[in-house]
Formats: structure tokens, C-alpha cells, sequence
């Protein structure tokens, strides 16, 4: 049922191609702007792009963000099987060596899907240009315009392309981390969100490779090292669809991994398990190394502003802009846009959207925030801004969950599913707390039998649902 008449979509990567997606349900039509063209067709339409200078990195989307997506765009979970992306169990098929310690291995429900992010967002764009009231407009955006009065912002100032002013009832901002819409919107006589930092400093170096048969130990599809405190260098392998495998070497605290191969094989014989040197030592590299790096996560305080236009929504980054290890960007994306979307068909117009969508994003942007930040805080160099730190207490706790990972099915499930839902309850399941409580109470350390740094263990007996966790069916 079409309620509004034209909305104009700033950005025209992972956010806003959901946002447009969200949005031609019921506008009349919808234009997305980006700088860069947006290839559907042609060789270039499935490589990363100027405008989006991490999208080569290594991306891996949460099973929420997955779950979303599809409610967008049904059938997009089959189009990437059919794209030759890839489906594992998160918590079997991959191995973890973190602090000296493998992590266990247990069958589970946690199924995800690893692509190349070019090929992820290209599988996007084609659905979503593909509807018939979206158009793209290849154009930098530079201002809002604002009505007589103020009060509504009725378009966006577009340079290059067809140029000009493009009018619409809505404004979506997807314009990622460097948005210049507190500026914008401070142009129109409003204030600016604060800005939140917890600074981590971290760096990637990430590229392809094929592995022959074997090269990974026996039932493993990938295998990574991680960075701790004491030792701030990690690996991730893990497959990424069609046969290959990403590589991200990352560096945490101000400390980068190397971007050349040589380099590179030096830093793999560091690493405090051998077996990456040794599976790397046999890899056939298929891309290019490209690096990255980023001062940490970043947070906009949108739903806090005591008056804002209507008809304006920020979305994805230019909202919250995470440390890239916990994958969370591209579900943030996905729940902005599911979250406009119904404000939408719920109002029937743009009133009141502005508010409700921004208030409900912050609640959840602000769990995906304590998670991230969670994790960051065990590096004695992360810095806060306009945030604090969690407690001595939430940090001693985080240490026992971890531990217990090693050899507590429940806990490692747990763990995984509250990343990948973006949902701390799993961790509030009796099972799981009072096992962790016992692991605090108890000093207890990973087993003797976990920490060979060449064998990461074999699959667990059993299996462990992460519904079963949130309905207490596990004991
Ligand atoms: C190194 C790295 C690794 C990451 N790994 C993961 C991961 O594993 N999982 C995950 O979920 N997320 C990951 N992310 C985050 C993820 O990339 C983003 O959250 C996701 O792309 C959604 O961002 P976005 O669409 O809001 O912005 P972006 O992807 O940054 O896109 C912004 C778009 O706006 C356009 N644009 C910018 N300014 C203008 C303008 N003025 N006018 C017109 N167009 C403009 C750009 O061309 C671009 O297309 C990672 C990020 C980084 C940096």
C-alpha cells in the first residue's frame, strides 16, 4: 500500500540499498544517491568500489542481520547458495585459539552463510534496483533542504550527476561513518548529536586464497588465532564462498599486521599458534593484500536530540560504526531498515517516523555497543570518549565466560548465539550463568588438555540449541 510519495535514499551501499528495499513497499517511489556508480552488470559490478574502501576486507553478517535481510528480500539466502557463498555451523566447523587455549567445538543451530562482501552487496543491489518505483542517481550529496519554516526537511542538495535538488517527503542518511549530517543538520538551526568513542586502534591486512584438500586439520572449514591483551596480533582463515578462503590478519592496539606476503610470513611464524604458518605455508593466493585500518567504534547519539526535522532518518554507520572483529555493521544496517520500513507503513506518512525510528535504534544500537565495547575493554590502551569503561566486575566476569568456552558446550553456544543475534539473554540462561558463576568462583583456568597450540580439538558429542538455552530447556 503506497503511504508517502518520494523518498530520497543518501548512500547507496548496505544501508541504504535496505533502507530503498524497506521503503518501495510503500512509496510511491524511492531514489537512491551515491558517488559512485552502481554497477548491476559487467564484470566491475561484483568487485568492491571506491566509496566503499573497506569492501574488500573481510565481512561476515550476523545471523539477525541475515534474518532481516531475507524478510526484506525474500529468497536471498538461496540466490547466494546459488552465488557459490557457503553455509556452516558458526560453533563446529571453525577452531579458535585464544590466549593459549582452543575454545570447544559442538554441533549447533548457529548456521551462517560466508560470501566476499562485493559478491553480498552485488546480490543485494540487483534485487533492490531491480524494483520498479527505485532508481539510482550517481551524485555526492551535500546539504538537506529545509521547509520554509524548518520544521521538515523536503529534499537533499545533490552534486555532480543530474545535480541540483532532489525533493522527496523523506531523507534517509546511509551515507556510512564520515556522514556530514550532524553538519547538515546544524545548517538548518538544529544541534548536532553527541559523538561516542571507544578507541582500539585496530588494522586488517585481508586477502584470498585456495587451499588445497587437507590443508586445514581434518573437519575444520577454518581456523583462527586471536588477539588478546598480551599478544594484540590475530588470524582469521574462513571461507568465503566458491571454493576460497579469506585471510584477515588484524592487529589490535595500535599495533597493524604487515601488507606484503613476505612480511606477512614472518608474522603468520609469530603467531602464538603455529598451525596458521603451517596452513599457509600452502595456500595458493588469489587476490591482492589489501589493508585497512580504523580507531575503533564510533556512536551518534540521534535518538537523544531534543528537536529534530521531520521527514530526516540516519541509518547504519553514519549511526553506529563498529570495531569491524564483531561483525556488526551490515545487522545494524538491516535493522535500521527494518525498523523505517514499519515505522512507515505503521504512520501511514512521515510523522513521527524521524522520532520512533531513531529511539528504537538506539536501543538496539546500544546493545551492539556493550558488546563491542565489552570486548575492546580488555586492552588496558582503549580510550573513552564521552563513555565510560565497563566495570572491574562486568571485566572479571567476561574473563570467566571466556575461559569456560574452552570446555563448556552451553557456554560456548551461548557466547556465539548472543553475537550472532545481537541478544545478551542467551548469557542470562540459568544454565549458562551458573556455569560461568562456577568458573569465576573457582579461578578455574582452561584444561591442560585444550592448550596444544598444533591440535585444536575434535567435535564434542552432542549438540547444543541456542533456543533451547533462552527457553531453559538445558540444565
Ligand atoms: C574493515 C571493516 C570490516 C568490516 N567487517 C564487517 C563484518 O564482518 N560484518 C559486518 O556486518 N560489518 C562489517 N563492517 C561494517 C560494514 O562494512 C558496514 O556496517 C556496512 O557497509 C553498512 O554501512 P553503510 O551502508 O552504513 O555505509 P558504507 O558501507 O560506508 O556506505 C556508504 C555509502 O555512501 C556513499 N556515500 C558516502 N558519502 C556520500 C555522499 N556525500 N553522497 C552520496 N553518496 C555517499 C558511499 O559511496 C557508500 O556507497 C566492516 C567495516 C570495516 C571498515
Amino acid at each position: 500500500m503506497t503511504t508517502i510519495g518520494h523518498a530520497i535514499v543518501l548512500g547507496g551501499s548496505i544501508a541504504g540499498l535496505l533502507s530503498a528495499a524497506a521503503l518501495a513497499r510503500s512509496a510511491e517511489r524511492v531514489t537512491v544517491v551515491d558517488r559512485d556508480v552502481l554497477p548491476v552488470d559487467g564484470p566491475e559490478a561484483m568487485t568492491s568500489r571506491r566509496g566503499v574502501p573497506h569492501g574488500d576486507q573481510v565481512h561476515h553478517l550476523l545471523s539477525l542481520g541475515h534474518r532481516r535481510i531475507e524478510e526484506l528480500l525474500p529468497g536471498i539466502s538461496e540466490e547466494l547458495l546459488e552465488l557459490g557463498c557457503e553455509r556452516y555451523d558458526d560453533v563446529a566447523d571453525f577452531s579458535q585459539f585464544v590466549g593459549g587455549a582452543w575454545r570447544m567445538r559442538v554441533r549447533s543451530d548457529l548456521i551462517v552463510t560466508m560470501f566476499r562482501r562485493p559478491v553480498f552487496e552485488w546480490a543485494i543491489r540487483r534485487r533492490v534496483l531491480a524494483l520498479p518505483n527505485v532508481e539510482v542517481v550517481k551524485g555526492m550529496a551535500v546539504g538537506l533542504i529545509g521547509s520554509d519554516d524548518r520544521s521538515r526537511v523536503i529534499g537533499a542538495k545533490v552534486r555532480g550527476g543530474p545535480g541540483g535538488e532532489l525533493l522527496g517527503e523523506l531523507v534517509v542518511d546511509a551515507t556510512g561513518r564520515g556522514s556530514r549530517s550532524p553538519h547538515w543538520l546544524e545548517d538548518l538551526g538544529y544541534d548536532k548529536p553527541q559523538e561516542r568513542h571507544v578507541r582500539i586502534y585496530m588494522g586488517y591486512s585481508t586477502y584470498t586464497v585456495r587451499l588445497p584438500e587437507g590443508a586445514l586439520p581434518e573437519g575444520l572449514a577454518g581456523i583462527a588465532v586471536s588477539a588478546t591483551p598480551a599478544d594484540p596480533f590475530g588470524v582469521a582463515i574462513r571461507p568465503c564462498g566458491n571454493g576460497l578462503h579469506d585471510v584477515a590478519a588484524y592487529g589490535m592496539a595500535g599495533n597493524y599486521p604487515p601488507d606484503d606476503l613476505d612480511s606477512l610470513e614472518g608474522f603468520f611464524e609469530g603467531l602464538s599458534s603455529p598451525l596458521i604458518a603451517q596452513v599457509m605455508k600452502k595456500a595458493t593466493v588469489t587476490s591482492e593484500i589489501v589493508p585497512y585500518r580504523m580507531p575503533g567504534n564510533q556512536r551518534r547519539m540521534w535518538e537523544d536530540l531534543d528537536r529534530r526535522p521531520e521527514g530526516f532518518v540516519v541509518l547504519g554507520d553514519a549511526v553506529t560504526s563498529f570495531n569491524p572483529i564483531y561483525g556488526q555493521g551490515m545487522t545494524m544496517a538491516a535493522l535500521g531498515a527494518t525498523l523505517l520500513g514499519g515505522a512507515v507503513e505503521k504512520a501511514g506518512s512521515v510523522t513521527g517516523v524521524a522520532d520512533a525510528v531513531q529511539a528504537e535504534l538506539g536501543v538496539l544500537a546500544q546493545v551492539a555497543w556493550d558488546l563491542a565495547v565489552g570486548s575492546d575493554s580488555v586492552y588496558p590502551q582503549a580510550e573513552y570518549e564521552n563513555t565510560e569503561p565497563p566495570s572491574a566486575r562486568d571485566k572479571a566476569w567476561g574473563r570467566a565466560q571466556s575461559a569456560a568456552q574452552s570446555a563448556e558446550g552451553t557456554v560456548r553456544v551461548a557466547m556465539r548465539a548472543t553475537a550472532l543475534y545481537m541478544d545478551p539473554s542467551y548469557l542470562e540462561a540459568p544454565a549458562v550463568r551458573d556455569v560461568v558463576a562456577r568458573w569465576l568462583d573457582s579461578g578455574r583456568t582452561p584444561d591442560e588438555s585444550v592448550r596444544d597450540p598444533l591440535h585444536p580439538p575434535a567435535v564434542t558429542e552432542g549438540y547444543v540449541d541456542s533456543a533451547d538455552l533462552l527457553l531453559g530447556r538445558v540444565v
